[in-house]
């Protein structure tokens, strides 16, 4: 990316993407959520068609001059549908924000204010927008949470179809923010439609993977497919949402002028992009790759004596269950491998102990490396390196008292300043980090 405009006129911002930068080489990038867009997404999102506005759908704007966005976003519209293999029994929307206003829109769009909705607990895997309480999708709408087996922290579907039957939810939301296993998505639907509710999966995480084609796909059967194109589909940040054609005017609705104003149509030529790439051989490869190393870093981890919530991956991401040192350590774990320049994000884990700001657990992802190039031998590397890093430092102690915890984090990160194994981890990521480039930025 050529950033010499900002260089001219904004010295202080130029500076801070060139700090960014650097982070982003320099580092090891493992969290789930996160992939790396090519240059040409980053073009397209960020060019001139963020100028325009163009409330409303293709042809019934309420705008004049709409006539090149109109194109751009029939075009966005198409790719998707030709991405995800599905025809026109499907209309897709590609206007949303992102995935949360995304996933309100549908709930605005289909149900009433206090309807019943059926989704997996936060704690258990699933996203805020799933009727957390203190997100806008759990104070306006009944949410009824099912949760995974407590033993083999997987889904069980004759569960949820029990609970479905028991309390007849209007809608069901599959598709998750954290669980490392394949999702029957057909299972889903099908225990959805039992019940007379409409059934909703939420692929934001695993977008790249089903494109790619290694994981099931929810169509052509499920009603209403929300997903963000900035995860393993590596688009710029937006999301679209997918449903039945008989659902249309009422999910357009939802979108605009239910949720959103003027779409951004700078990101929705970035998703145009990004769904080109999306559909070369490349990209299958790119997603095979994910999986495949996500075992690999599976089995390092695993092979370091770490546990692992459902015991390992099948898909681009996992988490490391830190209850065997103790609760409440995942905090400990984040800062010390960001200290190290290794990006996690710390999880709350299936019957966490703790509370979700000192959760039990780290969510570790492979996208990001993937489109760097890496493959299995260095996802090893990286597994050893986050082990040495969590066996030296999980042993920390998490205060049972509330108000001690902050503190405790506090002077845990002052320790890490002068901590050999953590110049000695920084080093060997920066030497593993700078064979590989990245995309966007090299
Ligand atoms: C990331 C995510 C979202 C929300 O996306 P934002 O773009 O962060 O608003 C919604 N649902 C799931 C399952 C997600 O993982």
């Amino acid at each position: 990316m050529n950033y010499s405009s900002i260089q001219n006129q904004d010295p202080e911002v130029y500076d801070l993407i060139k700090k960014e930068e650097q982070r982003q080489k320099e580092g090891l990038e493992m969290i789930p959520s996160e992939s790396y867009a090519s240059s040409a997404v980053l073009e397209a999102a960020g060019s001139i068609f963020n100028n325009k506005y163009a409330e409303n759908y293709p042809g019934k704007r309420y705008y004049g001059g709409c006539v090149n966005v109109d194109l751009v976003e029939r075009l966005c519209q198409k790719r998707a549908r030709e991405a995800f293999g599905v025809g026109k029994e499907y209309h897709v929307n590609v206007q949303p924000y992102s995935g949360s206003p995304a996933n309100l829109a549908v709930y605005i769009a289909l149900l009433d204010f206090g309807d019943p909705i059926m989704a997996l607990r936060l704690d258990h895997g699933g996203h805020l927008t799933h009727g957390n309480p203190i997100n806008l999708s759990g104070r306006a709408f009944r949410f009824i949470h099912y949760e995974v087996d407590a033993e083999k922290e997987t889904l069980n579907y004759d569960e949820i179809a029990a609970l479905a039957r028991e309390r007849r939810p209007k809608l069901i939301v599959s598709g998750f923010t954290s669980y490392p296993r394949i999702i029957d998505f057909k299972k889903m639907h099908d225990i959805a439609k039992d019940v007379g509710a409409i059934s909703m999966a939420d692929i934001s995480h695993i977008a790249g993977l089903i494109v790619g084609g290694v994981h099931p796909s929810p169509f052509p059967f499920t009603d209403v497919v929300t997903t963000t194109t900035h995860k393993t589909l590596r688009g710029p940040r937006g999301a679209m949402i997918f449903c039945k054609s008989e659902y249309k005017e009422k999910i357009d609705k939802g979108v605009f002028p239910g949720m959103q104003g003027g779409p951004h149509e700078h990101t929705i030529a970035g998703i145009a992009v990004a769904l080109k790439e999306a559909m070369k051989p490349e990209f299958r490869e790119y997603a095979e790759q994910v999986v495949k190393n996500s075992k690999a870093l599976a089995a390092s981890l695993l092979s370091e004596g770490l546990k692992l919530v459902s015991g390992g991956s099948d898909n681009h991401l996992l988490m490391i269950d830190l209850r065997p040192f103790g609760p409440g350590r995942g905090i400990f774990m984040e800062k010390a491998l960001e200290a190290a320049e290794i990006s996690v994000n710390k999880q709350p884990i299936p019957n966490d102990p703790s509370p979700p700001y000192y959760p039990s657990g780290v969510r570790l992802g492979t996208a990001p490396l993937t489109s760097r190039g890496m493959k299995e031998a260095e996802l090893e590397k990286a597994g050893a390196l986050v082990a040495r890093i969590v066996k030296e430092f999980a042993t920390t102690e998490m205060p049972e008292d509330k108000e001690k915890r902050s503190e405790a984090v506090k002077e845990f990160v002052s320790t890490l300043e002068d901590s050999l194994v953590i110049k000695e981890v920084k080093a060997q990521v920066k030497a593993l980090a700078t064979k590989f480039p990245v995309p966007g930025i090299d």
